[in-house]
């Protein structure tokens, strides 16, 4: 197989590795969960960024019970909750500044016993200004607890094609904190206000509805929504996954049911207005304060002081009032200004394209640095285009599996594209040492190993032998049968050397048909032993033709030792080389170890 070829599979074995790894890896809850975890942070982190482009919608003003109303009421009636002739007095003053809504994120819940003075004024307030939208509670509680209340036909709402609600666990409620029986009488204007939070305790996601024992029911702020945008709340549909309040006003849902928030500003973005003083303007009949603060406006009351606890975590603040989460969802359903959370698959098609530029990346830029820094700068532009994408269009892209296996390949690419460059640089450094007929170490590497065995000689003592071998009457025997015939020899011979010396030798192609062994640590006498193991291997042998006949050959061999018979790789050779040049003179086809 060509190399370029070899690489390439290696590659894409390697890419396919880490990428299946990952998604394998996303299967176990503990991993899922903490990329998870890790993206929501990047969610908030992409939030923060983008506030300064966000508008409030200014039509919509908290009437907060903040730290000084608690305190003004607290001295007024010396207790918390106030009596409900309060909140009677508050409708009633607001109404002279003709609200929109009045919404109130505050539970008016059974009454035990009869109704106080105050209650009744409540519910004839309620009662007459059905501008007036007031909250509950679901919650899981065991029916032993609390019997689950039989809610009013008409709180539900006729939603067609609702099962990703149904069928939520998040969503879906077998029990209730009731309002009081006299409130539900008098109105239908009954929202829910429970809220999800996030493993981390943030509050990211809002239910626009809930299931409850066999109904649909709408978040408060739904109820307003479709109220303000004059939507029959029976009209709206699912449509896969997208809650479809009419043509134009539209929720995409998680596939839990849920929407994603987007927020305008840290705590305080929207007007607040403290109780106290619209109790006071009240109290003091200051209507142009009351008209000039509510008039048209959509009014949300509730607590935000700390004591209260209805504090919530978001990702724009740590600090962040209830009720103003409510404020941001409905701001959110009239600007149509959700957020699309892109699905696990587009994470994936995301993480194969990055892989596949970092890889390019890695493979083809030779320089470490311009490799990382291009590497850095792909993930930087990725980063750059979600925040982009969220700014601009709405759209949450994954960023944590994208960049991990980013990360991941660049590291698995590093790895193996050394790997195969090490593998690369021994296939050369082969090369360079071996003699390509005979797959022998060539002269270089001869002339290499001679030095060095002299040198280690002549440092530490001891001794080494040399053994040269030159093939009797090679000319004539590739007169005879031809060169292609000699060079199938010179491989054998090769072959037969290597058989009969220890791994430790070193066989060489000293130059055409002359050969050489080099025995480290070895003393004359071993030597010798060598040398006629070999010369009777290759004279006990037939050899191989080209034609396919078979030949004898015999050899020539001279034994050298250092530091007997010389002190330089010159003076050994010379040594080897009289040796063999006595043997061909005494007849050829044998061992000469001594001059005279
Ligand atoms: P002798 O050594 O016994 O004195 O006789 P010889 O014929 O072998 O003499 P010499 O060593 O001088 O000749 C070497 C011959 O080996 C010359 C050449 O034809 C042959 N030879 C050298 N290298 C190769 C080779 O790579 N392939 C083949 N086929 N023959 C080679
Ligand atoms: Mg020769
Ligand atoms: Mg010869």
């Amino acid at each position: 197989m060509n190399k370029k070829k070899y690489d390439f599979i290696i590659y894409a074995l390697v890419f396919i590795f880490v990428f299946v790894s990952i998604i394998y890896a996303g299967k176990f809850n503990a991993f899922g969960k903490l990329i998870m975890g890790i993206e929501y942070k990047t969610f908030d982190i992409r939030q923060n960024i983008i506030l300064p482009h966000k508008e409030n919608n200014k039509n919509i003003v908290i009437i907060a019970v903040d730290d000084q109303s608690y305190e003004y009421i607290t001295e007024k009636f010396g207790t918390w909750p106030v009596p409900r002739g309060f909140w009677a007095k508050l409708i009633n003053g607001l109404e002279q500044a003709n609200p929109k809504f009045i919404a109130f994120d505050l539970l008016f819940t059974k009454r035990l016993g009869a109704l106080d003075e105050g209650d009744l004024k409540l519910v004839r307030a309620v009662e007459k200004n059905q501008n007036v939208y007031l909250s509950m509670n679901f919650d899981n509680y065991p029916s032993q607890v609390r019997i689950p209340p039989i809610l009013p036909e008409n709180l539900k709402i006729n939603l067609k094609n609702g099962d990703i609600i149904k069928k939520s666990p998040l969503l879906n409620f077998y029990n209730c904190r009731n309002a009081m029986n006299e409130l539900l009488d008098v109105t239908s204007n009954f929202g829910f206000i429970n809220v999800t939070r996030d493993d981390d305790g943030i509050i990211r996601y809002i239910a626009p509805l809930f299931y409850y024992k066999d109904g649909y029911y709408p978040n408060l702020t739904t109820l307003i929504a479709l109220k303000y945008l004059n939507i029959d709340p029976d009209s709206i549909y699912v449509n896969k996954d997208t809650l479809v309040l009419n043509d134009k006003y539209k929720i995409p849902l998680n596939p839990d049911g849920r929407a994603i928030i987007n927020w305008y500003g840290k705590e305080g973005t929207f007007e607040h207005v403290s109780l106290w003083q619209v109790d006071d303007a009240i109290n003091n009949n200051d209507i142009k304060f009351l008209k000039e603060k509510f008039e048209n406006k959509i009014i949300y009351i509730g607590t935000t002081v700390t004591a209260l606890a209805d504090i919530k975590s978001t990702p724009v603040s740590f600090m962040y009032p209830g009720v103003e989460t409510h404020a941001t969802f409905l701001n959110n359903i009239l600007d149509n200004n959700f957020i699309t959370h892109f699905s696990f698959k587009a994470d994936l098609i995301i993480s194969a394209i990055l892989c596949f530029l970092i890889g390019i990346c890695v493979l083809r830029i030779e320089s470490v640095a311009y490799s990382v820094i291009f590497s850095v700068l792909i993930i930087s532009v990725y980063l750059f285009i979600t925040v982009l994408l969220m700014d601009f269009f709405n759209i949450w892209l994954g960023i944590v599996l994208p960049v991990l296996s980013a990360v991941l390949i660049f590291i698995a690419a590093y790895i193996a594209k050394y790997l195969l460059k090490s593998k690369d640089y021994e296939h050369t450094y082969k090369l360079a040492v071996t003699d390509g007929l005979t797959e022998m170490y060539n002269h270089r590497y001869f002339q290499e190993q001679m030095i060095m065995n002299v040198g280690n000689v002549s440092r530490y003592g001891g001794n080494f032998s040399l053994i040269l071998i030159d093939i009797d009457f090679f000319k004539k025997f590739n007169d005879k049968h031809g060169h292609q015939s000699g060079d199938a020899v010179l491989r054998q011979v090769a072959q037969t050397i290597k058989k009969n010396i220890r791994t430790c030798d070193i066989p060489c192609r000293y130059g055409g048909e002359e050969m050489s062994i080099i025995l480290a640590n070895t003393a004359k006498e071993d030597a010798i032993t060598v040398a006629r193991k070999v010369w009777s291997a290759i004279r006990e042998r037939k050899f191989e033709l080209a034609d396919g006949n078979w030949a004898n050959v015999t050899i020539s061999v001279g034994v050298a030792t250092m530091p007997d018979n010389g002190k330089s790789p010159q003076e050994l050779i010379e040594y080897a080389d009289k040796c063999l040049y006595k043997a061909k003179q005494n007849g050829r086809d044998q061992v000469v170890s001594e001059i005279d």
